[in-house]
């Protein structure tokens, strides 16, 4: 039933055919920084920074918060593997950016479906039953596009279990243009400490 699957695996198989010598890759980012960016799939962090296999940590979530599991991620990133400088990316038309707890808790309610969005916003359309756990949650929604940069840069600088030596960059992805753009106000939310 799953195309995917078959696609996937012959994708790999071909990947693995070329592997060469990253094999003997050492564990630490050779280049020696961390991106904590979001799921997007229209988003490649490899190629919007220049990333080769072994150059650097890509921490990934919706919206490319810092959760309180990104921090778990940066964390382990400098403490066991070294890197030095890390990144807050969040882009333009984040999906993020178009619900909020109470929206995303109602669809949740409604129906376990994939939801539909359009100009007036999210639909419900599932027969049910849904779940009401995802009232529940902090689904760490978007606003406000560059203070929510701001407030991961300063969250993950204000942790009591970040180094004040590590410098934290913040920047919005323009989907349209592929650019990273500085947020305003971030870099000295995220300098040295
Ligand atoms: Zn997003």
């Amino acid at each position: 039933m799953s195309n995917i699957r078959d696609e996937v695996i012959r994708a790999n198989s071909a990947y693995a055919a070329e592997f060469g010598d990253k094999g003997t890759l050492p564990m630490p980012p050779g280049r020696g920084f961390a991106i904590l960016t979001c799921m997007d799939a229209r988003l490649d962090p490899a190629k919007y920074a220049g990333l080769a296999e072994g150059d650097a940590h890509v921490i990934r979530n919706a919206g490319g918060r810092a959760s309180d599991d990104g921090i778990r991620s940066l964390v382990i990133s400098y403490k066991l593997l070294g890197t030095k400088e890390w990144f807050v990316i969040h882009h333009t038309d984040c999906g993020m950016e178009t619900i909020n707890n109470d929206i995303m808790g109602s669809l949740l309610e409604s129906s376990l479906e994939t939801s539909s969005v359009d100009e007036t916003g999210w639909h419900d359309n599932g027969a049910g039953p849904g779940s009401t756990e995802g009232k529940y949650l902090n689904w760490l929604t978007i606003s406000d596009r560059e203070q929510s940069v701001i407030d991961d840069v300063k969250r993950i600088r204000s942790s009591s279990m970040v180094p004040s030596e590590i410098p934290i960059y913040g920047y919005i992805y323009d989907c349209r243009t592929g650019k990273l753009i500085e947020v305003p106000g971030a870099a000295q939310a995220g300098a040295l400490g």
